[in-house]
């Protein structure tokens, strides 16, 4: 009898094979004291333990092929950095010293406080990134219960690192980044977790690897049984169990049918994005890391429209300085040779405990804080080496530098006379840049939005946030699982903030993209083309599926609808023209 389990589809595909169930044996964590004779004993174990995990992640980190997604790699090097970091190398050390407690207890009291200051981040990415912490901190416990220097005993390395993998469906509670490496190039199928969201390191690795992946399946391997026939619907986010002949012919189908359009979107690289009636669209990515920026070339952007510069301040004490923000910067340049870049000025929540203080006290609404260009105007010295970083990096391609989160326009003048300052200082140095430099600010927020035309009039382009626009526009924590369901970006006050901010910039004569995830949704990108968009940017995933749609459409007829569905206040009317838009 067939039956399903649901999750969150976060990399699209179909996957036909067995269950692989990755247990992890993870080991129970129990408190002692440690006599007084023996606590510098104990701290050496410690240390011992670390210096294997270490090794552990290093040789997996050498087993990352040339051809891996620069994400792989990047994630790994985070967890290494975060093994020498002081969180982990020293106050585990206190903990034994001051309490004389186990060594396995003190990373568990140290995991638990890092954790509660990672949940109340306000910035999704950095709220998901708490998993890192727990991964590191298993591994060390790990070490530490198997008392064993040789990093082959590691259990996840033996089992994954085996070749038993090929064509299977692994089912975990969550993956690591090294699980996923160890994994590649084995055949795996599909990944199915039980905990992540889309923004967890297995959806972004299985996005980045092309294979199917559905997180969030809540004790899933309570319901699967080891090497048990399933089916995963990455798009949807459902795994089909008990499956007859009728289903398996229907999926063996849909997986034809997806790798015929992949093949048939894959001949649309290079090609313009113009839509039937001649209006051409620029298409545009989104990165997190500099080595992202392979898939951006690969996939034949016009440029980068969204380069989140986070990842730089994560897993660390204090801030970058100017030389590592500069390195990365001209990674991505070199990389997309001549694509124009869009480097987004720090974006970070209000939370500053777990990177050396900066920033404000935690708030009880950390999204309306100190989070953003609010608090990057607040602390000079950790934005004056971005801004100093991305002048600089304009004199190697064409940069553009961008703006998260402005809700007033004193916001944008104080960014303008900074980046004046900072020019002088460049000369003064001897240093070059783009004397134009083009400035942008992102609408985020509705303020920003119903006064998009004074933003405009001062700003050389603006780019449209939906992810945040839809949050504050609707009053919805877009983290908060219990209000997700009224997370709606076809809602009319939303839609008519997207439309008034690019007729802003288009009287201003400025141009006006969009880079939240709408943009990457091909559900959308109709609507999104009678609202008179001209610009996308996305994950360079989408791209190709996004421009396909774009050649079918005509902006003029789709236009004409748009306007009829901002002017009603029918609601049935509305969804009937949403459908209209939908299927011309
Ligand atoms: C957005 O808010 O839509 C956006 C692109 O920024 P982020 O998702 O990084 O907040
Ligand atoms: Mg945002």
């Amino acid at each position: 009898m067939p039956f399903s389990l649901h999750g969150i589809g976060v990399s699209r595909g179909y996957a036909i094979g067995r269950t692989y169930l990755l247990q992890r044996n993870q080991p129970e964590i129990t408190e002692y004291t440690i006599p007084d004779n023996i606590v510098e004993d104990e701290v050496q174990r410690f240390l011992n333990s670390l210096e294997i995990a270490r090794r552990q992640l290093q040789d997996i980190r050498m087993r990352v092929p040339p051809t891996a997604p620069g994400d792989a790699a990047a994630f790994i090097d985070a967890h290494l950095l975060m093994l020498q970091d002081a969180m982990f190398t020293e106050a585990p050390i206190h903990l034994i010293r001051d309490r004389h407690c186990n060594a396995e207890w003190a990373l568990k009291i140290q995991r638990d406080l890092l954790i509660e200051i990672f949940e109340q981040m306000d910035d999704p990415y950095l709220r998901t990134r708490k998993d890192d912490i727990d991964h590191v901190v298993r591994r060390v416990q790990r070490v530490l219960v198997t008392e064993d220097p040789a990093y082959l005993s590691d259990p996840d390395y033996a089992d994954l690192a085996s070749s038993r993998l090929e064509g299977r469906v692994i089912v975990a509670d969550d993956m690591t980044p090294a699980d996923t490496i160890l994994m590649q190039h084995q055949g795996v199928q599909a990944f199915v977790t039980e905990y992540g969201g889309p923004l967890s390191h297995t959806a972004i690795l299985a996005r980045s690897l092309g294979i199917p992946a559905v997180v969030g399946v809540r004790n899933a391997r309570g319901y699967l049984g080891h090497d048990e026939p399933v089916i995963v619907d990455g798009r949807q986010g459902v795994i089909l169990i008990g499956l007859d002949e009728r289903i398996l012919r229907y999926y063996r189908h849909k997986q034809r049918e997806e790798r015929r359009q992949q093949r048939e979107l894959s001949k649309l690289k290079g090609k313009p994005a113009i839509t039937r009636d001649e209006v051409t669209i620029g298409l545009y990515a989104n990165i997190e890391l500099p080595e992202d920026a392979t898939a951006v070339r690969d996939v034949m952007a016009d440029g980068v429209g969204l380069y989140r510069t986070e990842f730089l301040f994560m897993n660390r004490a204090d801030a970058p300085d100017e030389e590592e923000h500069l390195a990365s910067y001209l990674h991505v340049i070199k990389t997309l040779e001549g694509s124009p870049i869009t480097i987004r000025t720090a974006d970070l929540g209000a939370d500053k405990q777990v990177d050396g203080g900066r920033g404000g006290p935690v708030t009880t609404n950390p999204a309306l804080g100190l989070r953003a260009i609010r608090m990057c105007l607040k602390d000079l010295g950790m934005f004056r080496p971005q801004l100093r970083a991305i002048l600089r990096a304009s004199a190697h391609g064409p940069v553009r530098m961008m703006i998260p989160m402005l809700s007033n326009i004193h916001e944008v003048f104080q960014v303008l006379r900074l980046v004046d300052e900072t020019k002088q200082e460049l000369r003064e140095r001897g240093l070059a840049f783009d004397e134009r430099l083009p400035i942008g600010g992102m609408i985020e927020v509705p303020a920003a939005a119903v006064c998009a035309a004074q933003f405009a009039r001062y700003m050389d382009f603006l780019s449209i946030g939906t992810n945040d626009l839809i949050q504050y526009t609707l009053a919805i924590d877009r983290v908060d699982d219990e209000v997700n369901y009224l997370f709606d970006p076809l809602h009319p006050a939303v839609l008519t903030l997207i439309h008034h901010t690019i007729r802003s910039g288009q009287k201003a004569g400025i141009p006006v993209s969009l880079c939240g995830e709408m943009a990457g949704d091909s559900r959308y990108t109709r609507l999104l083309l009678g609202l008179g968009l001209t610009e996308f940017s996305m994950h360079p995933t989408g791209l190709l599926e996004i421009k396909k749609v774009i050649q079918d459409s005509h902006v003029g007829e789709l236009k004409e609808i748009a306007r009829r569905l901002l002017r009603t206040t029918d609601i049935e009317k509305y969804a009937e023209i949403l459908k209209d838009i939908a299927q011309n």
